[in-house]
């Protein structure tokens, strides 16, 4: 399983924006963009005017580290949501939000998508009573998501139900708290994804 393992912080830096990539530091005063908000890097302060193009860049990479995605993934995401119905751009966020890594970050079982990721891999979860350690599995309409009765006893997840409490629950998930359980109730619409994304941006980046 590929994936980044450089400087986060250094992400939001590069977009200047909070891509929240590491939970609760995120909302302190720790937070590198609230610190210095200008890109990092020799040039940070003096960037030039963008071109079209750069600005299409942008969109993409904020949008692959948000989510934690590699180029090659991220470009197999785009190629998939082209072939599907309706607006290409709107079914690439939708098939973002799927991910199960996110979808464990919106129910709250984990702190940050990273944090999510590592769980998914570590095998806490099962979808409709089966266990997947696949952090892109896409979650469908229906699918339960449950704790595997080993991490239910575990001390993590135990001070996780005491204090599970997810603000901003998104309208296509359920939380059962008491039993630490998701569901999916319907697929993710635009509305329900509230990031600061333009994704015409990302469709006209690869149509060129
Ligand atoms: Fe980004 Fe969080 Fe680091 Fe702030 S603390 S720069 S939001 S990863």
């Amino acid at each position: 399983m590929a994936r980044y393992t450089g400087p986060v912080c250094r992400l939001c830096r590069r977009e200047t924006i909070k891509l929240f990539l590491k939970g609760d530091r995120c909302f302190t005063e720790k937070c590198s963009v609230d610190r210095r908000t200008y890109a990092p890097g020799q040039h940070g302060q003096g960037r030039a005017k963008v071109s079209d193009y750069g600005v299409q860049l942008r969109e993409k990479q904020k949008v692959r580290r948000i989510y934690g995605v590699l180029e090659q993934q991220f470009r197999g995401y785009y190629l998939k949501a082209a072939r599907m119905k309706g607006v290409t751009g709107e079914n690439l966020l939708q098939l973002l939000e799927r991910r199960l890594d996110n979808v464990i970050f919106r129910l709250g079982l984990g702190a940050s998508r990273k944090e999510a990721r590592v769980l998914v891999s570590h095998g806490h979860f099962l979808i409709n009573g089966r266990a997947v350690n696949i952090p892109s599995y896409i979650v469908r309409v229906g699918d339960e998501i449950s704790l595997s009765d080993k991490s239910k006893a575990s001390l993590k997840f135990q001070e996780l139900a005491g204090a599970l409490e997810r603000k901003g629950l998104p309208g296509w998930l359920e939380l059962d708290k008491q039993n630490m359980k998701g569901k999916v109730l319907s697929a993710p619409s635009r509305e329900d994804i509230a990031l600061p994304i333009n994704e015409n941006l990302i469709v006209e980046l690869y149509s060129k």
